[in-house]
C-alpha cells in the first residue's frame, strides 16, 4: 500500500464518500482545449464573472496552462454519482458538491496542493469576487475554466469518462510536484 493510497482512503473516510478512480500522470498527458472557455462565456452555470476561479478572473487558458505545466506530476481522480435520469439536475448538483468536498479534503491531505475541481470554487456559499478572496489558501480552481479537456484526459489516464446510464462522473486534478 503506497502513500497516495493511504491519503485517498483517509480523505474518503473524512468525507464519507468514495473516489471512483484515481491515477498519477505526467504533465505531458494533459490536453488543453482553449475553446472550453467559450462554453464558460455562455454562463450556463451562472458563475461567469462571479468567481475568482472562473473566467475572466482566473486568467486565460494559456496563463493557467503555464502554471499547471510548472508541475511534473498530476494526480487525477473521479467520483461517480447515481442519477434518477439524465435530467436529474439536483442529483448532478449533489454529486458535484460531494466531489468538491473530496477535492477539498484531498487538497489538505496533499499539503494544500493546487486543486482544480468541478465547476466554480465551492469554498464560500457566495464567492467574494470582486472583493479579495479571504481564503486564497483554500481556493479550488475550475478544471473546465483551466481549459483541461476531460474527455482526452480520460483516454490518456485510462479513467472512464462515462460510468453507465443515469450516472454522472466528475473529474479533478491535483498538482503534485
Ligand atoms: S475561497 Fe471563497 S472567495 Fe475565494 S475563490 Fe473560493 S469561493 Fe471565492
Amino acid at each position: 500500500m503506497n502513500d497516495i493510497y493511504l491519503l485517498v482512503s483517509s480523505a474518503e473516510d473524512e468525507v464519507g464518500a468514495p473516489v471512483h478512480e484515481w491515477v498519477e500522470i505526467e504533465k505531458g498527458e494533459l490536453s488543453f482545449l482553449p475553446e472550453l472557455i467559450d462554453y464558460c462565456r455562455t454562463n450556463v452555470c451562472g458563475k461567469y464573472g462571479k468567481s475568482w476561479a472562473c473566467p475572466p478572473a482566473c486568467g486565460t487558458v494559456e496563463e493557467q496552462k503555464e502554471k499547471i505545466l510548472r508541475y511534473g506530476k498530476i494526480f487525477v481522480f473521479t467520483t461517480r454519482h447515481e442519477l434518477e435520469d439524465s435530467f436529474d439536475h439536483d442529483g448532478m448538483a449533489r454529486g458535484r458538491e460531494r466531489h468538491n468536498l473530496l477535492a477539498a479534503e484531498l487538497k489538505k491531505k496533499f499539503g494544500n496542493a493546487s486543486v482544480y475541481g468541478a465547476g466554480a470554487c465551492p469554498v464560500c456559499e457566495t464567492c467574494a469576487f470582486p472583493s479579495p478572496c479571504p481564503f486564497p489558501e483554500k481556493m479550488i480552481g475550475s478544471i473546465e475554466a483551466a481549459g483541461i479537456d476531460v474527455t482526452e484526459l480520460s483516454k490518456t489516464a485510462g479513467i472512464a469518462y462515462n460510468n453507465g446510464p443515469n450516472t454522472v462522473t466528475y473529474f479533478s486534478i491535483i498538482l503534485l510536484k
